[in-house]
């Protein structure tokens, strides 16, 4: 049985940043099933390929295009040559993240910088790109992938949940200035997901936090952001704007 015409994305063309991996890859591999032509923007190359090749096996078009999101000067040409050689982008998911320490009393400012960067200035940036592309043809979906950290505070990295907090109320603003142009601005929030983000937790204590506070009791996985992304991004969501959709396993509900 084939999925309703309201979430088919045939014919779209998404950009997810950070789609090599983990999350972003569960996403990307959600679009193309879904149908639409799918770019991979993040800096590993080869893991750039061996995703780029995984979506041509499931039979979407795919592009993979090498970027650090915290080259301000290469985000515009790095949208050109996704609107190139793909079309022009009617999806942004704005993926890519990083966590590093830094609190009141650890880290370095360096390290401030590059996760602000890289979360939040960086989704603003490539947001601005894609929305005077999509107001152009009067229709457009941009996601931002938050984080509990949008939320809750963070003990140790003050820069990650800034970041995160922030990019909820970025995407509300955004809805709001661009919603007459027919350009959906949302947001998911996962809990916490399997991948190289989490992996290094396992091993610690706070592992064990997290499944006795997840009323889940387990760690989600990248494909099941897949389903909200695909949702957030179909027509399905045309009046669906400045929301955060949670992907948690009931961890902000309890
Ligand atoms: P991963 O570490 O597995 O993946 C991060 C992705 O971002 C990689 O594809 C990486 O590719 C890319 N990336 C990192 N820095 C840059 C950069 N400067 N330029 C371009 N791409 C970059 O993390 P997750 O999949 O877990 O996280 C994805 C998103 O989901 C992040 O925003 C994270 O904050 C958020 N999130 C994750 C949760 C979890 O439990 N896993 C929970 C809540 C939110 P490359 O290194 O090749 O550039």
């Amino acid at each position: 049985m084939s999925a309703p015409a309201m979430f088919d994305l045939a014919g779209r063309v998404a950009a997810v940043t950070g789609g090599n991996g983990g999350i972003g890859l569960g996403i990307a591999r959600g679009f193309a099933e879904a149908g639409a032509a799918v770019a991979i923007l993040a800096r590993d190359e080869a893991k750039n390929h061996a995703a780029r090749d995984e979506l041509i096996a499931l039979g979407a078009r795919a592009l993979a295009v090498r970027l650090d999101v915290t080259d301000r000067a290469a985000l515009a040409p790095a949208m050109a040559e996704v609107e190139r050689e793909l079309g022009p982008i009617d999806i942004l998911v704005n993926n890519a993240g990083i966590a590093r320490p830094v609190g009141a009393t650890r880290g370095e400012l360096a390290d401030w910088d590059r996760v602000i960067e890289t979360n939040l200035n960086a989704a603003f940036i490539l947001a601005r790109l894609a929305a005077r592309s999509m107001i152009a043809r009067r229709r457009g979906k941009i996601i931002n992938i938050g984080s509990e950290y949008s939320l809750f505070g963070n003990p140790i990295a003050h820069s990650y949940s800034a970041s995160k907090g922030a990019l909820i109320q970025l995407t509300k603003s955004m809805a709001v200035e661009l919603a007459a142009h027919n350009i959906q601005v949302n947001a998911i929030v996962p809990g916490w997901i399997e991948s190289d983000m989490t992996a290094p937790m396992k091993s610690r204590p706070f592992y064990q936090e997290v499944l006795r506070r997840t009323p889940a009791a387990r760690l989600g996985t990248p494909a099941e952001c897949a389903g909200a992304a695909i949702f957030l991004a179909s027509s399905a969501a045309d009046f669906v704007t400045g929301a955060t959709l949670f992907v948690d396993g009931g961890y902000s509900i309890k």
